[in-house]
């Protein structure tokens, strides 16, 4: 099947074409570690984990590289406000962003590059931009890009190249488009920086943000590779940035495939540091917000959109995932009755109908309205056939097995493992179980009961539940022990 995705370069949907076969090479911008990401942060990393899953789904081996921004204007500012070194003070932000990150279950990339181990290289790249005329040194000795040099520049983001002031140049990391101007690679040292420098052929000083990506990314992925991705505001100037400094270096082509997410929102408002209008993981599972509730909300809505995050949104996402919770239930109470009193299957064909949904929509520009349409379309028919007892234990499995399938991308549904259902149950167990439905369906009370216990006895209990027989070991210890 045939992925397509929208490609921010050419603001068309494309199908996707990998440079190498199966194999994908992505990079993510990763966080500053100046302070907790927030949930806004995590819609980026959570469309990106949705991504590389839809990736893996499909049969793609993929090397992610996200960096991690440890110097930087804002990681600067905090250290010297905290009056701690640099590296003591991003320490702690690196790992809450790890653990966070597992909470949300997110599937780690293969390279976490830190912009601070990656010096060397970012200087080498900025020679090279020297030695071919596009970037300059400045009074103060800072080095900066010159984008009139570069022709191409605009070209992600469309930016009004006419709104730019010739020689003006912007130090600062995060700058607006009405400020295009030539952009900073080097930053000579001045006092605000601290002890916060390196040494380099212009004398000491530290990165632009910017030049951090082009130089990691490259290291780790070539030249030229498959995909690039970030939240929307990521645009300008940091890629369109990203690209002049990797294309004017190499000549080539830096990126097939650009993807970006849109804003989380409160209220209509982006959510921001900046604005205060953030709440980190911490502050949601205070208010008793589980992660997997605050994964699946975050993948509510088709990642180009705005995501308007609310409690009503988390709500809205409890009670669908405590009904589908139910189902598994009742589907792995069916499947541990296995062939008790076997129905006739009728699932098949839903079962088949959804993942042909599932997969179609994932596959189109990650839908993923689409992709839920097919979870509950699935989850409809399987509780409509659980009420009428038209469901096997066979379609029960089959059904739960789609359910975990899907979830290889969602990684919100905690389908039961197979192994607590008819697996797990000894074959004696088993044929005593239906023995007894037999006997039952016969009227054959008494060696109903006589059976019953024989199964105690043998350290299983079982109980008749509206979908059949179901066994489960006693809990308590096996008799004679
Ligand atoms: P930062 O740490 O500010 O560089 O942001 C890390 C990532 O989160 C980037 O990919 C940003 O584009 C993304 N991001 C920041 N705020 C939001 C938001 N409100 N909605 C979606 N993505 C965001
Ligand atoms: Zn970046």
């Amino acid at each position: 099947m045939n992925i397509r995705f929208y490609n921010s370069m050419t603001r068309a949907k494309e199908v996707f074409k990998p440079l190498s076969g199966k194999r994908v090479g992505m990079y993510t911008c990763g966080p500053t570690v100046y302070n907790f990401a927030h949930i806004g942060n995590f819609r980026a990393y959570v469309f990106e984990d949705l991504l590389r899953r839809t990736l893996e789904f499909f049969g793609y081996q993929v090397t992610q590289v996200m960096n991690l921004t440890d110097v930087d204007d804002k990681t600067i500012r905090g250290a010297k406000n905290a009056g701690i070194p640099l590296d003591e003070y991003t320490e702690p932000y690196k790992n809450a962003f790890f653990s966070d990150m597992a909470a949300l279950r997110v599937e780690r990339a293969e390279v976490y590059p830190a912009a601070t181990d990656h010096i060397p290289e970012m200087i080498e790249l900025i020679q090279t931009l020297l030695g071919k005329g596009v970037a300059y040194k400045s009074p103060d000795g800072s080095i900066y890009f010159s984008i009139d040099k570069f022709p191409d520049y605009g070209k992600l983001s469309k930016v009004d190249l006419d709104s730019q002031r010739a020689g003006e140049r912007v130090k600062l990391d995060e700058y607006a488009k009405d400020s295009v101007a030539d952009f900073a690679l080097w930053k000579a040292w001045d006092e605000d920086d601290g002890d916060v420098f390196w040494e380099s052929p212009w004398g000491k000083g530290r990165p632009g943000w910017h030049i951090e990506c082009s130089a990691m990314s490259m290291k780790y992925l070539g030249e030229t590779f498959d995909i690039h991705t970030g939240g929307i505001d990521n645009m300008f100037p940091h890629h369109e940035d990203e690209i002049a400094q990797s294309e004017a270096a190499t000549g080539k082509t830096f990126v097939n495939y650009w993807l970006h997410c849109g804003y989380l929102v409160v209220n209509g408002e982006k959510m921001s540091k900046s604005l205060g209008n953030f709440f980190t993981l911490r502050d949601l599972r205070e208010n008793g917000w589980r992660d997997r509730e605050i994964r699946a909300a975050l993948l509510s809505g088709h990642y180009r959109k705005m995501l308007d995050f609310s409690e009503r949104l988390l709500e809205q996402t409890r009670s669908v995932l405590k009904s589908l919770d139910g189902l598994f239930d009742r589907l792995s109470r069916r499947v541990s009755s296995s062939s008790f009193d076997t129905p006739e299957g009728s699932l098949g064909d839903a079962v088949e109908g959804a993942g042909k949904v599932f997969a179609e929509s994932i596959a189109d520009d990650l839908n993923v309205a689409g992709a839920w349409a097919a979870v509950h379309a699935l989850a409809k028919q399987a509780n409509k056939a659980l009420d009428s007892n038209e469901v096997s234990a066979r379609d029960a499995e089959l059904a739960l097995d789609t359910f975990r399938k899907f979830d290889r991308i969602l990684a919100v549904l905690d389908v039961p493992s197979g192994d607590g259902g008819a697996n797990g149950v000894p074959g004696e167990v088993a044929s005593l179980v239906e023995r007894r439905s037999a006997a039952r369906k016969a009227k054959d009370f008494a060696s109903a009961d006589a059976i019953r216990d024989e199964l105690l006895a043998l350290g299983w209990t079982v109980k008749d539940t509206p979908d059949g027989a179901v066994v489960t070991p006693t809990a308590t210890s096996p008799p004679g022990k």
